[in-house]
């Protein structure tokens, strides 16, 4: 998204959380011609890789000190807002300006219903409303609300319908309970893997997500792995990578999402790598 809006990116490097300690010795350093065109925050609520929440707290309130707009990325954490047992983890979000949520993850609607919630729409709107004779009819005042005017894309299907069709049938508790089966199983494989002689975590599972090396395998053990189970039809579980102290080491993940997983499933995929 910053190259569609032609803007630059100052990628903070952090080995777990993004905290406001980064985020000042960061501004510290810019010029001050760099440093006055910084205008965004953007944390993230739950990184895809190990489910890292930022410190969405102290890094709004520098947000909010600068004047700068402030955006989360809970593309796949923000679901696990609808957890209590995680959710204060998540304190500061509502300091957001915007927070992206993507439905098709953690929501469990079919693909491709991403969700952006603004603080303030009528900024968005203004942004991004487009304006042509032929729509006058469609974008007037009296239309409505209508989701093209809140994001890049004019001509859009009904992505928004899958989620809402499946919270009136289901409510709002179903949706607290898949949830929260999706965080147990990751605290579920995290014991089957310190119980296992082969296998053994990278870091504390965080949201969803555990983070894990079979003990002895390269960077190819784990891909033939991956392709193994995958040719057979048993499991599609990727490796990806993980960082410590500036170095990159390939691991094994697993990111619960389907409440449906059983803990034999996980038993099983374990066994695939011994
Ligand atoms: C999935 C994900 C994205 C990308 O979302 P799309 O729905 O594929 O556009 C961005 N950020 C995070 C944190 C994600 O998990």
């Amino acid at each position: 998204m910053a190259k569609v809006i032609d803007a630059d990116v100052i990628c903070v490097e952090t080995e777990g959380r993004f905290e406001a300690a980064h985020l000042e010795a960061e501004l510290a350093e810019l010029s001050p011609e760099d440093r006055a065109r910084v205008f965004a925050i953007i944390a993230t609520g739950g990184t895809t890789n190990a489910g890292i929440i930022d410190d969405l707290e102290g890094l709004s309130l520098i947000a909010r000190r600068e004047g700068l707009w402030f955006h989360v990325d809970a593309a796949y954490g923000g679901g696990a807002l609808a957890a209590p047992s995680v959710r204060a983890q998540f304190a500061g979000i509502e300091n957001a300006d915007s927070v992206t949520i993507d439905p098709h993850k953690w929501f469990f609607s079919p693909y491709d219903c991403g969700a952006v919630i603004y603080r303030d729409p009528a900024i968005a709107r203004r942004v991004h409303a487009q304006d042509a004779a032929y729509l006058e009819i469609a974008t007037g005042e009296e239309s409505g609300f209508n989701p093209a005017d809140y994001q890049i894309q004019l001509t859009r299907r009904l992505r928004g319908l899958p989620l809402w069709f499946s919270l009136a049938m289901h409510g709002t508790d179903r949706y607290t309970e898949a949830i929260e089966r999706g965080i147990e199983l990751a605290q579920i494989a995290a014991r089957m893997i310190m119980a296992a002689p082969h296998v053994e975590l990278v870091r504390e599972p965080s949201l969803s997500c555990v983070l894990f090396r079979r003990k002895g395998w390269t960077p190819a053990d784990y891909g033939d792995w991956t392709h193994r189970n995958h040719k057979s039809g048993y499991a599609l579980v990727t490796p990806t990578k993980s960082r410590a102290n500036g170095e990159f080491e390939t691991v094994a993940r697993f990111c619960f999402i389907n409440p449906d997983t059983t803990e034999e499933d996980i038993k099983g995929i374990l066994a695939t790598m011994e």
